[in-house]
């Protein structure tokens, strides 16, 4: 007899692209100037007001006047600008609950695009090919995208599996869709898999304690300032990003202090952005496959608990203004690969769960400098990035540096170092009394 399992609410999203004509990429073009400016009227009647009169009222108040009176405002259908109120109002709780920075102005040139549709029944789902579906866009119209999964849409859908909304996002390849589904899944049984060690390694992408390690096979290491993201790019695609970037350098130095760049230089901006999002695109690619092959493998996956530093965002800048010594800035390319590998742990938390599995975290002083066969730290161990040799005379272990790590953080785990899994994002708590003045 077979005992039933718990029912578990689930939400995910799901990316899609947009096959949109040059008309209609105008249109959500103008949608999304409007939605940024509406935030920026409310950021401004929020500054602008006392802290005892802001009020949900009041700024819904602000945003249906404006709507009036500014004509290209009414472009983006009221929902959606309602959708930009409730976003700003939680960036100031996420802000008060100290998760993250204060909201601010959103500048034209660096921020990025999006229109929300906050109500799933509005966009009318359907799937019209193997490969294509049709979505409905308020005040555009019924547009195609890319079907690569299975949406709950038509007799699929119901109140527990449904689309229960969209927004649509803007990047160098284009308008894309990001739904939001909602789905009642039952609980999988606890996973049977073995435990394994993951690190990040220099050498290996992935080192796995049971030496099952993930590699790309792009080039682990960069010449220092390349961005590690770059490695996705075939040789010929990195001889043109190379070409672009001189190009962009050449057409930079006839530009005076303060002038708009030219339409050609933003032209070859645009050209750099692309190929960045591509490898970006791969990268990400290739970190969905093997992180759900591991979460479907492996029972309990251990890693480092590692804190990202949010040093290494500014050092880097933007196309436009690139930062000075980024290499130096951020500690090398391991820091800045390490931005992929917690993007890597954020999907192997959410994978492992999903298959029954567990993901532990260990502190990270000394995985790569102790020797994972004798437990002891041997000063000159590690005898270069790739190889560790224990100096150890009893022992004399030797093996690949990034293995060593990966053995030394599962072993960690067994012996019972594994942190205490926070539920969701770290919270500072601020007493009541200082709490400031919330909108209600
Ligand atoms: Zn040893």
């Amino acid at each position: 007899m077979t005992t039933e399992r718990a029912q578990e609410k689930r939400q995910f999203g799901h990316r899609a692209r947009l096959a949109l004509n040059p008309a209609q990429v105008r249109l959500i073009d103008a949608q999304a100037h409007a939605a940024r400016t509406t935030w920026n009227l409310l950021h401004d009647l929020w500054t602008m007001t006392p802290k005892c009169q802001r009020s949900l009222t009041r700024m819904d108040a602000a945003i249906r006047q404006a709507r009036k009176e500014i004509d290209w405002l009414s472009l983006l259908p009221a929902q959606a600008a309602q959708a930009v109120l409730k976003t700003y109002l939680k960036a100031w709780k996420n802000c008060w609950d100290q998760r993250a920075e204060e909201p601010n102005f959103k500048a034209r040139i660096r921020s990025v695009m999006s229109v929300d549709i906050p109500q799933g029944r509005d966009l009318q789902v359907k799937r019209v090919h193997r490969r294509w579906g049709m979505v409905n866009i308020p005040k555009v119209g019924r547009v195609r995208f890319r079907w690569t999964r299975d949406l709950p849409v038509g007799k699929h859908a119901g109140k527990d599996n449904r689309i229960t909304g969209a927004r649509l996002v803007k990047d160098a390849l284009g308008w894309h869709i990001a739904f939001r589904i909602q789905t009642l899944e039952t609980m999988p049984e606890p996973h049977q898999g073995p435990e394994v060690g993951i690190d990040a390694g220099v050498n290996i992408p992935l080192a796995l304690s049971d030496e099952n390690h993930q590699d790309h096979g792009r080039s682990p290491r960069l010449p220092d300032g390349a961005a590690d993201r770059d490695k996705w790019l075939n040789p010929d695609e990195k001889a043109k990003l190379l070409r672009l970037e001189q190009r962009a350098a050449h057409r930079k130095s006839f530009r005076r202090p303060k002038e708009r760049s030219s339409n050609r230089l933003q032209n070859t901006y645009d050209q750099i952005k692309q190929l960045r999002a591509r490898a970006t695109r791969r990268a990400a690619d290739w970190q969905h496959q093997t992180t759900t092959a591991l979460a479907r493998t492996y029972g309990t996956v251990v890693v480092e608990a590692l804190n990202i530093p949010n040093m290494l965002k500014s050092a880097k800048g933007t196309v436009e203004n690139p930062g000075k010594n980024v290499a130096q800035k951020s500690g090398l390319n391991r820091s800045i690969s390490q931005e992929a590998w917690g993007r890597t742990v954020t999907m192997l938390t959410y994978k492992t769960a999903r298959f029954g599995g567990t993901l532990a975290k260990v502190p990270a002083p000394n995985t790569s400098r102790r020797c994972s066969a004798c437990g002891f730290i041997t000063p000159g161990s590690r005898e270069s990035q790739a190889v560790f040799v224990c100096k150890n005379p009893d022992c004399g272990w030797s093996g690949n540096a990034d293995w060593n790590a990966a053995r030394n953080i599962l072993h960690l785990y067994r012996m019972g170092h594994a942190l205490i899994p926070a539920a969701g994002r770290a919270v500072a708590r601020r007493t009541h009394g200082v709490k400031p003045a919330t909108a209600r």
